[in-house]
């Protein structure tokens, strides 16, 4: 079949989504005539092919990378592998970006790439050499570059295919001395950071955790109390979809009452045991099968089962006008990139439905690239020169106590106060700070202007003051 048809009418509309809400979002703001214009506009994309000899023959791959916004360098953005994936999905997508670190502030513009191509179908060291030419050629033009342009993982590309970009980048580029820096979400040896891997996942736990902080907003959507005993349905069991699920069942005690992937929609009342699923798909190739689930053919029938929290992690348009009004979540947390179409949206929105939006819920991932990325340039590990001393004020406030006290500190006590922090407790501690403090500037701009309908703009706006103040206070002219 031709996978193309298979994309749904909205789909085309994806940048339209975006810039809809974005123009939305700019008529709350006094901003001087043309400059919402100029935020909005992509600045550049490149569209490239280029062969590679594969089983005796050449084939031709056609890949992008578009950057939208460059208030700030470098512009960060991931690449994916799919074999649908096109020009205007990438400008979206690198769109998204740019407000995204401007609400989490990361000094990255926006960007984006994506090569048309199904990876299924190649052998690991064919993807290699695809990879290895697809960055060479993207490099040649600035479009992957530590000071200008940073790729990291997205859909179908993970620690592995950026491990062959910034070795390829390095070969390229021998005297570069920050070369790793070109990439991130590299695997851990090779100059990547603890907690990227989890990274988007770990944010939307943590923009959800910050959500129930919030006794009113969790009232406004109708639900009370905290992440406890909240029935969830996922859609997509990959990269985030899978940590995300993970660490909101073992640390908040939240049930994944559903999970959808390509293949259908699987729901279990009583709750899946995260890591039995993955265990049971890696051994049986899929969930289908696994005890206690009732399986749903349709898979997007099920993002219309009952719960209390929807997250959307696979893919962009599939919530759309036509099922939006029968999705029973009272919460949507946005995981993957332009889940909930903007006609959608205003459906929801209307019913009630509370929506973390994208560019907020799922930065947890560029969130914690940023850290890697400053990581490589200074060259160490983070954590790295404080930790002994960490250690020794721990020992000497024990000692200090039982010099006071006449006793003996706990064992367990000593060993908390002399623990010292690694750099998974930092990109943590570094992700948590950043979820939270996004989120409730966010909720500030809800609560405080009258013409702001909901958090999707409320996050727009946060976006578009801020590259604004940058473009002003860099002279645009110039
Ligand atoms: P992934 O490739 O690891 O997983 C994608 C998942 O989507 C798979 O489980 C697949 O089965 C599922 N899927 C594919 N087609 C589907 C369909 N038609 N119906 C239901 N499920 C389907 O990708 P990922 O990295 O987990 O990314 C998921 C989403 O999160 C994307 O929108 C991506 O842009 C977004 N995102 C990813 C990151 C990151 O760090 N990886 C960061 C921010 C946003």
């Amino acid at each position: 079949m031709d996978k193309r048809a298979a994309i749904p009418n909205h789909k085309e509309s994806f940048i339209g989504s975006v810039n809809r809400i974005f123009d939305r979002a700019a008529a709350t703001l006094d901003l001087p005539p043309g400059l919402s214009e100029q935020i909005k506009a992509c600045n550049s994309v490149y569209q490239v092919r280029f062969p590679v000899k594969l089983r005796g023959e050449y084939r031709t791959f056609t890949g992008w990378r578009a950057v939208h916004s460059e208030h700030r360098l470098p512009t960060k953005g991931g690449i994916r592998y799919a074999s649908v994936v096109n020009q205007e999905e990438v400008e979206a997508l690198a769109a998204l970006m740019s407000y995204k670190c401007a609400i989490v502030d990361v000094p990255f513009g926006g960007s984006k790439g994506g090569l048309l191509i199904d990876p299924n179908e190649y052998e690991e060291d064919e993807l290699e050499r695809i990879t290895r030419r697809f960055t060479h050629e993207l490099a040649k033009k600035d479009y992957i570059s530590p000071s200008l342009n940073v790729p990291a993982p997205d859909v179908g590309t993970g620690p592995r295919e950026m491990a062959w970009i910034a070795d390829a980048f390095r070969t390229q580029f021998p005297g570069d001395i920050n070369a790793n820096a070109c990439v991130t979400g590299k695997p851990t040896t090779l100059g990547g950071i603890n907690g990227r891997v989890e990274a988007t996942g770990r944010g939307v736990q943590y923009a959800l955790q910050e959500f129930f902080r919030h006794p009113d907003d969790v009232k406004k959507a109708g639900l009370e109390g905290s992440l406890a005993g909240k029935r969830i349905i996922i859609q997509g069991f990959g990269n985030v979809a899978y940590h995300a699920a993970k660490f909101l069942t073992l640390e908040d005690d939240a049930k994944i009452v559903g999970i959808i992937d390509s293949k259908g929609g699987y729901l279990c009342d009583k709750g899946f045991v995260i890591d039995s699923v993955a265990a049971y798909r890696k051994e049986n190739g899929s969930i289908e099968g696994f005890p206690d689930s009732t399986f749903v053919e349709e898979g997007r029938k099920a993002l219309e089962a009952e719960c209390d929290i929807l997250i959307p992690a696979a893919l962009e348009g599939q919530i759309t006008k036509e099922n939006a009004l029968r999705i029973k979540a009272s919460v949507i947390a946005e995981a993957a990139n332009g889940p909930i179409t903007d006609e959608a949206d205003k459906l929801l929105s209307a019913k009630g439905t509370v929506i973390l939006p994208d560019a907020y819920a799922n930065a947890g991932g560029v969130t914690v690239s940023y850290f890697e990325w400053i990581k490589n340039l200074s060259h160490i590990r983070f954590g790295r020169l404080g930790r002994r001393l960490d250690e020794m004020r721990g020992q000497e406030i024990a000692n200090a106590l039982e010099a006071m006290t006449e006793k003996e500190v706990p064992a367990s006590i000593r060993k908390r106060l002399t623990k010292s922090v690694d750099e998974l407790d930092l990109v943590r501690s570094g992700l948590d700070d950043t979820m939270r403090d996004a989120y409730n500037e966010i909720r500030e701009i809800l609560n405080a202007r009258p013409h702001v309908p909901d958090l999707r703009t409320a996050a727009y706006v946060l976006a578009i003051e801020k590259i604004a103040k940058s473009y002003l206070k860099s002279g645009l002219s110039h």
